[in-house]
């Protein structure tokens, strides 16, 4: 292959290539991959004397279950051929970690950093207005969140935009999620896709046999990471391996170039530097270089793609270094370069599982909304005072002058605590981090003709995303 093809194409491309493998009837097969349907939208804003007309998009790959599920992007690159393949990758990522929903995916062409914040509300108002009345934000029906270039202040916009259309909807906080806590959102959700990119890493290395696949051994700890991208994904999961794994992430890229340094970099303070200066140059601690995507090709152990799609691909995969891919982002890897990279052994975790966690999050934030009560709440104090009952039963057996044993403060204090909903959430992302992991790699191991976890994770989903269409009679 010579030409790179479309990020929708790319991902058609991999998903025929899972498909062959499998025994679907031509036709399910096509209604599995085509896109159900895309909105476009051009509205204008009012803004610094004149109209401004902006373009947005709402996709929606798959209503093999309902609510549909995706984020939106606010973004320069946004157009239809990008939504569609998130919008596609919404429903296998969906499927992949059981999350019920179908896919979707929208996105506004715009630079954020252009406008204020003033002006940023007006116009993600207007983009909210233009998908509520049209059902494509709705509790049941279509459930956008964050993505690149959005965030939780987006979301509290769209929640209230929504409530002030939708007056009597005692659901209305289910319509987004990536909410901030005091809008109707949940612990944790920020935090998750990078969180499950880490808990995607740690299940990894918990075995030999795919630690062997990528020449790796032993546990995350003093591995070499790059990271593309110190945004939501990329700042969380390279700041929880290095601080509670003990990984180095030798080099960050970023939009201006590249941060270097063999020692590791301290995540926190680089990501204050960007805050406040823009950008990675002249971060004290580590050099500087210009050509960030070059950076790419360095050597290292683990690369965290977490900025945007197609930044390898058929003109760098050869040169890629790395042993382990992690797709933090979605699509960061054409299906040139894939192949390329397979054939020089570099393992790849697949973006459909890698930032899966943020989906799931957003799935708990969803239940939490819909049953109007935060995760704990009735159970957590009851629990305590079970570990109570249990703990004053072994003093009083430790009382008996024959025995001669005692628990420690420490154990008390941890044993008693009833769990609150950030751990919660935790628990539960990190148990369906595991789960989907294993059952991708239970497909890549026991199939021969399985060759990667990318086309393990496509049939795990595609025969999920099948087995629901073919129960609703399709
Ligand atoms: P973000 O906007 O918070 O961060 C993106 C980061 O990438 C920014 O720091 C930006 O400066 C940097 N960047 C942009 N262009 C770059 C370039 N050419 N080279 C290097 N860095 C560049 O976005 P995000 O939410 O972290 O999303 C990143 C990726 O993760 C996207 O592919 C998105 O679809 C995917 N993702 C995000 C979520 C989520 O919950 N936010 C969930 C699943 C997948």
């Amino acid at each position: 292959m010579t030409t790179e093809p479309s990020f929708r194409e790319s991902v058609d491309i991999m998903f025929n290539k899972a498909v062959k493998l499998m025994d679907l009837s031509p036709g399910l097969e096509r209604k599995i991959r085509v896109c159900n349907s895309t909105y476009t939208v051009r509205f204008g804003v009012r803004l610094r004397g004149e109209i401004h007309t902006f373009t947005g998009y709402r996709s929606v790959h798959s209503e093999h279950m309902e609510p549909v599920k995706g984020g939106i992007r606010f973004a320069m690159g946004v157009e239809q051929d990008e939504v569609e393949a998130l919008a596609a990758l919404m429903t296998y990522k969906c499927a992949l970690v059981q999350a019920p929903f179908g896919g979707s995916k929208g996105g506004l062409r715009i630079d954020p950093r252009e406008w204020d914040e003033h002006e940023m509300e007006q116009i993600t108002r207007r983009f909210a207005y233009e998908l509520i009345k049209r059902d494509l934000i709705n509790p049941s029906q279509n459930v956008p969140a964050p993505d690149m270039g959005t965030g939780e202040r987006e979301m509290a916009w769209i929640v209230d935009q929504y409530r002030r259309m939708n007056t009597t909807d005692i659901n209305a906080a289910a319509c987004v999620t990536g909410k901030p806590i005091n809008a109707g959102g949940i612990q944790g959700r920020v935090e998750a896709t990078g969180r499950g990119v880490q808990y995607g890493l740690q299940e990894f290395f918990r075995y030999d046999e795919d630690k062997a696949k990528a020449n790796l051994t032993g546990t995350l700890k003093d591995k070499r990471v790059i990271v593309q991208g110190l945004g939501n994904v990329g700042y969380h999961a390279a700041k929880f391996v290095s601080e509670e794994d003990g990984a180095k992430v030798i080099a960050v890229i970023e939009r201006d170039g590249a941060i270097v340094n063999p020692d590791g970099l301290n995540i926190d303070l680089l990501k204050e530097h960007i805050m406040m200066t823009g950008g990675v140059k002249d971060f004290l601690s580590g050099d500087y270089v210009a050509d960030g995507a070059s950076i790419l090709e360095m050597e290292c152990d683990i690369l965290i793609p977490a900025a945007l799609e197609g930044v390898i691909n058929l003109k760098n995969a050869d040169q890629i270094k790395a042993n382990l891919i992690i797709e933090a982002a979605n699509g960061p890897i054409t299906s040139g370069a894939d192949e390329i990279l397979l054939n020089k052994g570099v393992v790849i975790i697949p973006d459909m599982y890698a930032n899966a966690g943020g989906v799931t999050v957003s799935y708990f934030e969803w239940v939490k909304n819909l049953s109007h009560i935060r995760f704990g709440r009735m159970q957590r104090r009851q629990e305590e005072s079970r570990h109570q009952l249990l703990l004053d039963e072994l003093q009083r057996l430790g009382d008996d002058p024959s025995i001669t044993w005692e628990m420690s403060d420490d154990f008390k204090t941890k044993y008693l605590k009833g769990a609150d909903e950030l751990e919660l959430v935790r628990s539960g992302l990190d148990d369906s981090m595991r789960a989907a992991y294993q059952s991708m790699r239970e497909v890549w191991h026991t199939r021969d003709d399985v060759p990667d976890l990318r086309t393990a994770a496509f049939l795990v989903s595609i025969e999920r995303v099948a087995a629901s269409y073919l129960s609703k009679g399709l």
